[in-house]
């Protein structure tokens, strides 16, 4: 059996919704369906999530009708063009007063889903279940994946097939709480999990995870199939296609994703997997991902290596600060952290004073413009010549690396270069491995 989880694109409007109803009833093990809100339907449109927020952000004295008419008139759009015999009109009524009373963000911006999954219920004659009692939250907003599970299971063993709303759960006052962006992803995930689903299958825009971004790289292989691990190595690194914690509940349970395209349907997409050894994979790396927006803090004293505590007493910094590190590169007496800069907004005066009182440090400095680009795959793994290959590749372009890691796992090289270099670092590494 099957769990699908349709995205924005995928049920943007009525021609598009109708390839999803085809691709659903095509194979009947497709039993439970997770949706998203409308997204674009073009470049120039606006995701009802986004439409959503919006009308939230004009419920005190701006122009909330306004906005909330425009979202009116996308879902009545939508129901007339798949013919639905619902009345969406009053159902859209009691939504605009339920966002009015309820007076939430999360509520406000659920709705783009719940319309959603009601809509593709009608559409293809299944029952709607909805999440808000069954994908549970903690006080603090923690997902509780045993708790949401069990209620899931309990909900569905009641359901032969269901649609269902992703993005978002409930608090333990009931109030709705919704995931991060992109969040519908997870809300599939636990779904599959909860009913022991042999695949979950992920459908979107493309036809699969790609080896590097296609914004850099012109036209990169697809990722026919990828380790959990490797995934969530480039998703990590900025590699976009999956929720990055998306893959918790299905790895947990040993479900393979596979992301597929609905506007492409017969492409065979691109499967994750718990280790890609098992299935035959031949290239050295699956993947290159990087990210802009990092800084170093280098932290200079004397004799560091052999001051005992000194890394902890960084660390209690970073930890007290609030500011989490990707990398802490380290030499005899130097000691380096890198990490985003975004973490470092408003709070870089108080983090350095409180690095001088905790190091004593004959000296501290911040240097900005760094980005990090991981080489990711699992067949580097004791293989020699991978690293020499990247940094042949960057030393022929003139780019200059300014920090190299690699994990004890050896599923990734991660190197840092200038961003004005990020862009050529990473043609320069796929065209090294390309001609594999
Ligand atoms: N609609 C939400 C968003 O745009 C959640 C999702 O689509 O996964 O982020």
């Amino acid at each position: 059996m099957r769990v699908c989880k349709f995205g924005g694109t995928s049920m943007a409007d009525g021609e598009s919704i109708r390839k999803v109803m085809e691709i659903v009833r095509r194979d009947a093990s497709r039993k439970y369906v997770v949706v998203s809100a409308p997204g674009k339907r073009n470049k120039a449109d606006i995701k009802i999530t986004d439409a959503l927020y919006a009308c939230f952000s004009a419920l005190d004295g701006g122009d909330f009708d306004e906005k909330f008419s425009a979202i009116y008139r996308r879902f009545c759009d939508i129901c007339d063009d798949l013919g639905l015999n619902i009345d969406i009109s009053a159902i859209l009524d009691g939504v605009r007063e339920d966002i009015l009373n309820a007076h939430s963000r999360d509520f406000t911006a659920s709705r783009g889903e719940y319309l959603s999954a009601v809509i593709l219920a009608a559409a293809l004659d299944v029952p709607f279940v909805d999440t808000a009692g069954l994908i549970a939250f903690s006080n603090d907003g923690e997902l509780l994946l045993e708790d949401s599970l069990t209620r899931l299971r309990a909900a569905l063993s009641k359901a032969d097939r269901a649609v269902l709303p992703g993005f978002y759960g409930a608090l333990p006052n009931g109030e709705i709480k919704t995931f991060s962006r992109g969040g519908s992803d997870i809300s599939g995930a636990i779904v599959a999990s909860a009913v022991g689903a042999d695949v979950y299958e992920n459908w979107t825009d493309v036809d699969g995870f790609l080896s590097a971004d296609p914004r850099i790289v012109r036209s990169p292989k697809l990722i026919e199939c990828l380790s959990y691990d490797e995934l969530r190595e480039l998703a990590y690194m900025g590699a976009e296609v999956l929720h990055p914690e998306a893959i918790f509940p299905v790895r947990r349970a040993g479900i393979p994703i596979n992301i597929k395209n609905t506007f492409h349907p017969s492409a065979a997409g691109t499967v994750i997997v718990p280790n890609v050894r098992h299935m035959g994979g031949k290239n050295v790396i699956a993947g290159i991902a990087g990210r802009k927006g990092f800084s170093i803090i280098n932290i200079q004293k004397e004799m560091m290596n052999s001051e005992i505590g000194f890394a902890r007493r960084v660390l209690s910094v970073l930890e007290e600060e609030g500011v989490s590190f990707e990398h802490m590169p380290s030499g005899i007496d130097a000691l380096s952290v890198i990490v985003r800069d975004e973490y470092l907004e408003g709070k870089l005066p108080s983090l350095i004073a409180s690095l001088w009182r905790a190091t004593k440090a004959d000296g501290i400095d911040v240097q900005s413009g760094l980005s990090l680009i991981a080489t990711v795959g699992h067949n580097m793994t004791s293989r020699q010549g991978t690293a020499a290959k990247i940094f042949k590749a960057l030393a022929e372009k003139h780019i200059n690396i300014r920090m190299i890691d690699q994990g004890s796992s050896e599923l990734n090289i991660i190197v840092g270069v200038d961003s004005f270099d990020y862009e050529k670092a990473i043609n320069a590494i796929y065209s090294e491995f390309s001609v594999d």
